[in-house]
């Protein structure tokens, strides 16, 4: 898509920086450009519609206004374009920045050190679809109770698989179960939309089981087609408050005929527990019995040292905030590594989540991490679909070693 007639206006106190900025878009075609050396003066041309730019270049350090303030301001403004920033700070600095924006949900397409390299820039810019300015985002359509009940028991609910590799082989280890509401009038719904409000409900429990069930009939139906892997399931902390929780997985891991080696439980904290009681004691008596235990998104929201220190995990998975673009970026970077570390210091297996490019895949195949999961392996797929690709997996994984 061409945007080289797009509004882009470029905010920087040093007007020196402002017209090397000025240049170096020109050199990539984008000459409808307005500069500003002030916040209060850029806001005011903002408030004009016929002015309304789809990118910004911002600075962070400016005397008067700074950067992290004049996106505060962007944001009562309801700007809908894209930004990218630009600093003299550091990394972490400009990162810490980066999520800011991002949970101001307005666009970032990233940040630059200065003085900017023309390469870097003319990156982000490649990467750019502007949207057209003043389109409101669709918001994400809230789901009541009743309704995820209702879905829940006329069997909306379906199961997606998505592959595990061994990083060293490419060997396919397992899937991942990953639920979807296949809902009536909207289409596919994601778990982001429906999990929450499962947990607050109370039919996490319901849907949990509903999950698993189906999960344990599919992986009975692969081994007796010749296929073996594990096959994970997600656990909501939730789900651990009721003490017959071990005992229903027990029992229906054997029904099944599925080992309890072959059924891994990823864990979860979403929230703080109030007793910890409970969950500590059906993870372990889970483990007792030879299931395996994962410790999912590791390093983000409460799933921490305190739950590995706590729980026997057999598993952690790093979250794809730290693995996705590590090769990239050096804070990711030793993030990533301190929890592989980590891991492995305690003798726990390791699964990257997010490997989402040939970049990440290569970056990961350098480092002693276990497995493997993510888009540039596999997107999540229906059952179905997991024999042709796993036929046709060997040959592509061959072609790209
Ligand atoms: P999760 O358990 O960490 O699952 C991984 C999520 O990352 C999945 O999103 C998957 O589709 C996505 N993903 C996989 N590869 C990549 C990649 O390369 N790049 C990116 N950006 N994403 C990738 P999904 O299916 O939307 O699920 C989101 C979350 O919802 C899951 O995160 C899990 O916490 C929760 N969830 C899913 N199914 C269940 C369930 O049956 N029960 C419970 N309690 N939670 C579930
Ligand atoms: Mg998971
Ligand atoms: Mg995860």
């Amino acid at each position: 898509m061409d945007n080289t007639n797009s509004q882009i206006l470029l905010l920087d106190d040093d007007p020196l920086a402002c017209m090397l900025l000025e240049r170096q878009l020109a050199n990539l075609g984008y000459h409808a450009v307005s500069k500003f050396d002030s916040g209060k003066a850029a806001l005011s041309s903002l408030d004009d519609p016929a002015g309304r730019p789809v990118l910004i270049l911002l600075d962070l350090n400016m005397p008067e206004m700074d950067g992290i303030e004049f996106v505060r301001h962007l944001v009562e403004r309801r700007y809908t374009g894209s930004l990218i920033l630009i600093s003299g700070e550091d990394e972490r600095m400009r990162q810490a920045v980066e999520k800011l924006v991002r949970a101001h949900k307005i666009n970032i397409l990233g940040h630059l050190p200065k003085p900017v390299q023309p390469g870097d820039l003319a990156a982000l810019l490649s990467a750019w679809s502007p949207a057209a300015p003043g389109r409101p985002r669709a918001a994400k359509k809230a789901y009541a109770a009743d309704e995820l009940r209702a879905a829940i028991a006329n069997g909306e609910l379906v199961n997606y698989y998505q592959p595990k590799v061994a990083v060293a082989d490419g060997a396919v280890v397992g899937v991942e179960t990953l639920v979807r509401w296949q809902h009536p009038a909207d289409g596919m719904v994601f778990p982001d939309q429906f999990i929450d409000l499962a947990e607050a409900s109370g039919l996490i429990d319901d849907l949990t089981r509903v999950v698993l069930s189906s999960a344990l009939a599919q992986a009975r139906r692969w081994q007796d087609a010749g296929i073996f892997l594990k096959i994970a399931v997600n656990v909501s902390m939730d789900n651990l408050a009721t003490l017959d929780f071990a005992d229903y997985v027990a029992t229906q891991a054997a029904a099944s005929g599925i080992a309890p080696q072959d059924l891994v439980l990823e864990v979860t904290e979403s929230r703080l527990m109030k007793d910890a009681r409970a969950p500590l004691e059906i993870l372990t008596r889970l483990r007792l019995k030879r299931f395996r235990l994962s410790i999912d998104d590791f390093g983000t929201g409460h799933s921490s040292l305190a739950q590995l220190c706590d729980i026997p995990f057999d598993e952690l998975k790093i979250d794809q905030s730290f693995s996705h673009r590590a090769w990239a970026d050096q804070t990711l970077r030793t993030m990533f590594n301190a929890s592989l570390d980590l891991a492995q210091r305690l003798k726990i297996e390791t699964v990257a989540e997010g490997i989402e490019d040939r970049a990440d895949w290569d970056f990961l195949r350098q480092t002693g991490c276990d497995t493997a999961q993510g888009y540039f392996i596999a997107r999540p797929m229906p059952a179905a679909d997991l024999p042709g690709w796993i036929e046709a997996w060997p040959a592509r994984i061959a072609e790209e070693a």
